[in-house]
């Protein structure tokens, strides 16, 4: 029953209708500036950004994946290094590794959080060990601080892996201001997200500002003399405009998430569906709800009989997938009950009360 009428996990239409004279306005402000890349929007976005996130430094480039190379390339890592991470993520996480022609080291997550088991980092890490990449998956912030202090300890980078995080807290700070470059994409689902590609390295550290600049403009910092390896990584004008619009909505959006879990957590009920943890000294974001069944086919055909589309994220751990076959025999437990079981609720701001007491009443009728 898939029709206009049907509740999807994600959608922008009712965002679009309510910010299109707005967002039209500024991209025909852009393409009559004379200057669609490098120009005054990419500089507000970044300033905006960095003052939003209590930061000194961002830098747009062309995507996530992208941001999470150039961290790699700032930091110097290269083949044959081993990068730390989970197989529970996203794949470009691990996509951006292989890029940069080092080695992914797989750590299972922990069922609490859903994220790197911490208590499994050291025993990971090798002569070869470079840096970590923590992922704070579906917004839920990892235990970072624990895991800035086994960085620290072992003389070992930490890149944060912000796709999926903005606006999370540990404690009383923002994710992507614990790592040395801290990387975020606007994908146009994410919670800041734009109407195309985009991304972004944060760093407070001076010197790596300086490299990531120059590594995302062929190496260069003046035209046309290249000084170090880069590539070209370029958020766009059209882009930072959007973006520096969607950016004065997304602590209001991030309310609204907020309010959407709680309404999920206080009015689920139905002993086959299990729902996320929550951490009293932690904010999760919530770029998506998730729950866990046993069930998850059967529940998710019921759903879609009923007009909700579910989707699931991830079906495969990245180490289980053809890419990455030689690390195929790993045992990570913990990350394939999770994405046997996993599952992600309608999550997003424009998501009205109606739709989602249709979502809560069909999820607590699944026998
Ligand atoms: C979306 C995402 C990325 C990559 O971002 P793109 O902008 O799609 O390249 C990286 N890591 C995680 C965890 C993501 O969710």
């Amino acid at each position: 029953m898939e029709n206009s009428t049907s509740i999807r996990v994600w959608s922008y239409d009712e965002e679009y209708d309510e910010l299109r004279d707005e967002i039209i306005g500024a991209v025909d402000r852009v393409f009559r500036s004379g200057r669609l890349l490098f120009g005054r929007e990419l500089d507000g976005f970044e300033s905006e950004f960095s003052k939003w996130l209590g930061m000194r430094h961002t830098f747009g480039v062309a995507n996530g994946t992208d941001a999470l190379r150039i961290a790699l390339m700032a930091l110097g890592v290269s083949s044959d290094d081993d990068v730390i991470t989970v197989s529970s993520t996203a794949v470009p996480t691990v996509s951006a590794i292989r890029e940069v022609g080092a080695n992914p080291v797989f750590v299972d997550i922990s069922l609490d959080d859903y994220n790197i088991d911490v208590s499994q980092v050291e025993e990971a890490i090798t002569k070869k060990t470079k840096c970590i990449i923590c992922v704070h998956l579906y917004g839920q912030p990892a235990n970072i601080v624990e895991l800035k202090k086994i960085a620290k300890c072992n003389d070992l980078y930490l890149i944060e892996d912000c796709a999926q995080s903005h606006g999370a807290k540990f404690g009383h700070e923002k994710v992507g201001t614990f790592g040395d470059i801290s990387c975020f994409s606007f994908y146009p689902t994410k919670i800041l997200g734009g109407y195309g590609d985009s991304g972004a390295c944060v760093t407070n550290c001076d010197k790596l500002a300086e490299r990531i600049k120059m590594i995302r403009f062929y190496g260069m910092r003046e035209q046309y003399f290249s000084e170090i390896e880069g590539i070209n990584s370029r958020m766009d004008e059209v882009h930072a405009a959007i973006l520096l619009i969607k950016l004065k909505y997304l602590d209001q959006d991030l309310q609204r998430r907020k309010y959407i879990a709680e309404f999920y957590d206080s009015r689920i009920e139905n002993n086959l569906i299990l729902k996320s943890r929550t951490f009293c000294d932690r904010e999760h974001a919530y770029y998506l709800y998730v729950i866990r069944c046993k069930q998850r086919d059967e529940l998710m055909s019921y759903m879609a009989q009923n007009g909700v589309l579910l989707n699931i994220s991830y079906p495969w751990p990245v180490h289980t997938m053809p890419p990455f076959s030689k690390y195929s025999y790993l045992d990570l437990p913990n990350s394939n009950t999770l994405s046997k079981e996993v599952l992600s609720l309608p999550m997003y701001p424009k998501l009205t009360d109606q739709k989602l007491e249709q979502v809560v009443g069909l999820i607590n009728a699944f026998k």
